[in-house]
């Protein structure tokens, strides 16, 4: 099985054909332009002194600052990282914002340390990784496992290292540390416009539409909300302990608050319950993988029903599902547009610091809204023109941007 990194890299050769992409530019985009590694040094409660490894990836900043969330997670690994700062280059081009691509990562549990322990790694990654970082060449973010609260420990200790408060250092902090209004629900409500402007093109609208989702955190719970504002139907939802499914629809306010009092979406009351394998099977609208990467494989691509798979999670279809799911004709919105609604407000958040302003929630909404609907608009029609899938549209067209912005 080849690697993430290796199954970004092939994405992006095969795009740069179609694209006519210069051979040079692939070979360049094909490896980060600087890969990081730290030692982060903690001291536990216990008074121990643990070392964690951690990575800043910087794949490409031809656009722009380097851009990309920071990972706290037991399986963070080089090879990751890179993938993922290759996505966010791919990213920022498809949704035209004058960013480049970057990740970063720590390989701990975050769930086996204190919160006093969880701040002295956060502040030690900001510190390790400090002479490479900054407002004007790359800006981390928040990513699996790490917070607004942890964005302000690291804006905190930059200043403190480099002796100058500097807000836009980092983004996805609170509001009260110069964090931007919409942030919270910015990655979910791209995700609408982007399926709004979908069916649009098809003389449709969003409202009466049967959608499943895999994953109720931040992505799948805000963006259920969202949709189910707009009159979809939201007939199945599960999270890491379980699904429920109700032919008729969910009230999502409801079920967010059993999934408070609970921790659960299981054992919703007038649900039945539903395996992950079967709700990703649901002959659905929409379905939309909110949880986890390679969930829909060539060993379950076959029983997907759906008309069109919106994926907000990064990396839920592997290759080979993604070549069956076209021949199938089911429209797969990608990852790198479906989920571009968090970065972009990201960068707003980015702008606003550097302009000492702050923006009204409506203001980030009335911004974000023609950003990603613009962006489905273009890829779709380099998809119809080149009669190639969405995904494979996405890329050619971020690839032509960041191609066009190579330095001389
Ligand atoms: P989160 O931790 O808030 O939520 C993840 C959800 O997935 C939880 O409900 C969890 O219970 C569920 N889950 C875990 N394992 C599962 C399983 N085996 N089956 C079904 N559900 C399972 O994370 P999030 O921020 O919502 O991110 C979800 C995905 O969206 C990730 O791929 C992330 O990279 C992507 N994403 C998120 C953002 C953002 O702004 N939150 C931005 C871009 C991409």
């Amino acid at each position: 099985m080849s690697s993430a990194f290796e199954n970004a890299v092939n994405v992006v050769r095969q795009a740069a054909k179609i694209a006519d992409i210069d051979e040079d530019v692939v070979e360049l985009l094909s490896r980060p332009q600087r890969i990081v590694r730290v030692a982060v040094p903690v001291y536990m409660d216990s008074g121990e002194l643990k070392i964690f490894d951690g990575f800043r990836v910087q794949h490409n900043n031809w656009r722009g600052p380097y851009k990309g969330g920071i990972r706290f997670h037991q399986d963070v690994s080089e090879d990751e990282v890179k993938a993922l700062a290759t996505w966010m280059s791919i990213k920022c081009a498809v949704v035209d914002i004058p960013l480049g691509g970057g990740k970063g990562g720590v390989i701990v549990d975050p769930k086996g340390l204190s919160q006093a322990e969880l701040e002295r790694l956060s502040r030690a990654y900001i510190a390790a990784v400090a002479p490479v970082v900054g407002p004007q060449v790359d800006i981390p973010a928040p990513d699996v496992n790490t917070t607004a609260q942890i964005m302000d420990w690291m804006a905190d200790e930059y200043a403190k290292v480099t002796g100058d408060w500097q807000p836009g250092v980092v983004t996805g902090k609170s509001i009260d540390k110069g964090g931007s209004q919409g942030r919270n629900n910015a990655t979910a409500q791209g995700g609408v416009y982007v399926l709004q402007e979908y069916f649009k093109q098809k003389g449709e609208s969003l409202s009466g539409k049967t959608m499943a989702i895999q994953g109720f955190g931040n992505a799948g719970s805000v963006f259920a909300n969202l949709a189910h504002e707009l009159g979809a139907k939201i007939v199945a939802v599960s999270d890491s302990k379980g699904g429920v499914y109700s032919a008729s629809g969910f009230s999502v306010a409801a079920l967010s608050e059993h999934k408070k009092e609970t921790s659960s979406v299981a054992g919703f009351e007038g649900s039945s319950a539903i395996s992950q394998e079967a709700l990703l099977a649901l002959d659905v609208d929409v379905l939309v993988p909110a949880a986890l990467e390679g969930v829909i494989t060539d060993a379950n691509v076959e029983n997907v029903k759906a008309r069109v798979v919106l994926e907000l999670a990064n990396g839920p279809t592997t290759p080979e599902a993604d070549v069956v799911l076209f021949e199938k004709n089911i429209g797969v919105i990608p990852d790198v547009l479906a989920n571009a609604g968090g970065v972009t407000v990201s960068y707003f958040e980015w702008k606003q610091n550097l302009a000492d302003e702050s923006w009204s929630e409506g203001e980030v909404l009335s911004k974000l809204e023609p950003i990603m609907k613009d962006a489905l608009s273009e890829v779709l029609s380099v998809a119809r023109e080149k009669n190639i899938n969405l995904r494979q549209a996405a890329y050619a067209l971020a690839l032509q941007r960041i191609s066009a912005a190579r330095p001389s």
